[in-house]
């Protein structure tokens, strides 16, 4: 059964299996954490990504760690925020999903991920944090071998946000 943390930082610099990226469907790179894992890790993760066609919203890609920490960066695309009533809840649930399904199959005992579609995407930190926990927490019951889920927040408002979550949900 996995323990759940919550830490504020920089998760290129986090050494766990696996950290998930926020990735665009082009998975070309971008701002954000997407641009600071690229930048950690170095040009091997680009040129991995060019080889791959892109990725839907929901969904997620892997591929090595080059010179991160991490064995491992689950690129997961999550949906921008378009007011609500448009199957954001239900894509960002999927794009957990997705990455917890890769991270299955690599039998990956740690995983940290950031806040998913809480940056450029503009989801509201406070629901995107509930959807993030509940789902992680929901899917990591069927993961016997994951050990260790990291949340980690970039600023100390998504923190906040995620410690509600993770104290408030079952
Ligand atoms: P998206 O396009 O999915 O919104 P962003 O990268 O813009 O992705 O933002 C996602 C979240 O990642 C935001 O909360 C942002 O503050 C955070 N973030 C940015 N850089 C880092 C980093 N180095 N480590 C962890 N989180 C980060």
């Amino acid at each position: 059964m996995a323990t759940f943390e919550l830490i504020q930082g920089d998760i290129t610099t986090i050494a766990v299996d696996a950290i998930v990226n926020a990735a665009n469907s082009s998975l070309q790179g971008g701002g954000g954490v997407d641009g600071a894992i690229h930048r950690a890790a170095g040009p091997g993760l680009l040129a991995e990504c060019f080889q791959m066609n892109g990725c839907p919203t929901g969904e997620a890609r892997l591929t090595g760690g080059y010179d991160l920490p991490a064995k491992f960066v689950i690129h997961a695309v999550g949906p921008r925020w378009r007011g609500g009533n448009h199957g954001e809840v239900g894509l960002l649930a999927a794009t957990y999903r997705s990455a917890l399904a890769l991270a299955k199959e690599c039998d990956v005992r740690s995983i940290a991920f950031p806040a998913i579609s809480c940056g450029i995407y503009g989801y509201p930190v406070e629901e995107a944090a509930r959807v993030a926990v509940d789902t992680v927490r929901k899917h990591a019951a069927g993961m016997p071998e994951l050990e260790r889920g990291i949340f980690v927040c970039f600023d100390e408002k998504t923190y906040e946000a995620y410690d509600v979550a993770l104290n408030t949900a079952e």
